[in-house]
């Protein structure tokens, strides 16, 4: 089987690449490996999803089904149950190589769309110590058993990461019965939305613990308790500060890291920073034919960016390879990452959008992006939390040279 382009992922992004590559012409083959298309926001039941794109507060499901509605009205030909296990490249192409029900299965394409989302942290990532007892789930885990299959995983819960997803579940737990005990957090401030925090925590009175994290977990069988302790401005475990707190679940929404294996096999280069590839103003990677988007790509906060990496990606795919021009796009001051690293300037770049996220809380900054010497883009912002990313359009059509391309965040 030959497709111009073969999706991997039907989360938000692939959906909205496999739509749009199919529009432009492309015939396209959608791989996801799970029973059914939506990628997390099957089980992201809160609302609060697509507000930038349609202006709604929808559940994350009501979000998923607008693009699998409009896929249905497209040629894109979707293989459920269906996992890839390997990329390969050739002369005139890609092979990929899938487990599906019927088998271990191959389909070559044109070009390649990476849509294969995030994995989470786990206790291992973040050296948790102590006895291998149930009970300590990944967020994402959590959330799968409770929203999807009905279940609780505990009824006394320590979570401990004050993102959104912990926020979120923190909630979520409480709502189902569950006595959420506190939400611990490393960092000196949480890393969640403001709006979570007081929707989430202060509406419920569940207390947030500052500069404190798990440090061991207790249980023969079932989790008993955990070790806590209070941590350095270096988050490194202050030892003489350990407090117990019983409790039959911990919840680990400790950071999401772009699921990058498929890109490594490619050897599509991946940006320490964001942990995903690097990517040029149509989210193509430094290797012609390979698209990465959404959360692969980098870890987004709001779905609506993710559906547009996807478009942009599944629109580039379907117009076909070119010759490109890649001029890297370099950072200074106060930013934590920006997505594209590189602008192929041989390529519209005219409405280019860029993510970016600073490095640390900030409040009075500058950002300027500059062609040359000259400022083509230029925004004062009076606060930035890395929690947040944000999105702004620059125009370069008009810009004289092309060939240095900085952006820089700084006091204003
Ligand atoms: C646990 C968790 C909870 C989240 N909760 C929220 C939330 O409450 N609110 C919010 O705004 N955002 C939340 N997010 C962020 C959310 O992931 C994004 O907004 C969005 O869903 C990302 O879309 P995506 O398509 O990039 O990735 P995903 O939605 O993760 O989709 C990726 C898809 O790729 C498939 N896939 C991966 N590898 C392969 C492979 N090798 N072969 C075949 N298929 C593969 C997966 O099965 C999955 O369906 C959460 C993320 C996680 C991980």
């Amino acid at each position: 089987m030959r497709y111009d382009t073969i999706v991997i992922g039907g989360g938000p992004a692939g959906l909205a690449a496999a739509i749009k590559a199919s529009e432009g012409g492309a015939s396209v083959l959608l791989i996801e490996r799970e029973a059914r298309l939506g990628g997390i926001l099957k089980q992201c039941i809160h609302d609060g999803f697509g507000v930038v794109r349609f202006g709604e507060k929808l559940a994350g499901p009501e979000y998923a089904e607008r693009f699998i509605r409009k896929l249905a009205d497209t040629n894109v030909q979707v293989s459920l149950f269906s996992f890839v296990t390997r990329t390969e490249r050739r002369a005139d192409g890609y092979v990929i190589t899938y487990v599906c029900r019927e088998g271990v299965c191959s389909a070559e394409c044109g070009s390649i769309v990476l849509a294969t989302g995030c994995r989470e942290r786990t206790r291992n990532g973040i050296y948790i110590h102590g006895d291998r007892c149930a009970g300590v789930y990944t967020a994402g885990a959590a959330q799968n058993l409770v929203n999807i299959l009905g279940v609780m995983p505990g009824k006394r819960i320590v979570i401990l990461g004050s993102g959104d997803i912990g926020l979120i579940m923190a909630r979520r737990l409480t709502l189902e019965g569950a006595k959420v005990v506190g939400v611990y957090e490393a960092k000196p401030t949480p890393s969640g939305l403001t709006r979570n925090i007081h929707q989430c925590l202060h509406d419920f009175d569940i207390p947030l613990y500052l500069s404190r994290t798990v440090t061991k977990v207790y249980g023969h069988e079932r989790l008993e308790r955990v070790e806590i302790s209070d941590v350095d401005e270096r988050m490194r475990p202050i030892p003489g500060t350990e407090q117990y707190v019983d409790c039959d679940c911990l919840v680990l929404a400790v950071g999401l890291i772009p699921e990058n294996e498929l890109a490594s096999d490619l050897g599509v280069p991946l940006d320490p920073r964001t942990k995903g590839a690097y990517v040029d103003q149509n989210c193509e990677t430094r290797i012609d034919g390979i698209y990465a988007c959404g959360n692969a790509l980098h870890v987004n906060d709001l779905v609506d960016y993710v559906s547009e990496s996807g478009e942009t990606a599944g629109s580039h795919c379907a117009a076909g390879t070119r010759e490109r021009e890649l001029v890297s796009i370099e950072t200074a001051g106060k930013l934590l990452y920006v997505v594209p690293q590189m602008l192929d300037v041989r390529s519209d770049v005219s409405g280019v959008v860029m993510y970016f996220r600073a490095s640390e809380e900030l409040t009075g900054q500058r950002l300027t992006v500059k062609a040359g010497n000259e400022t083509v883009y230029s925004k004062v912002y009076g606060k930035l939390l890395p929690p947040e990313m944000e999105r702004v359009v620059v125009d370069f059509g008009k810009a004289k040279d092309l060939s240095r391309i900085t952006v820089t965040l700084e006091d204003k």
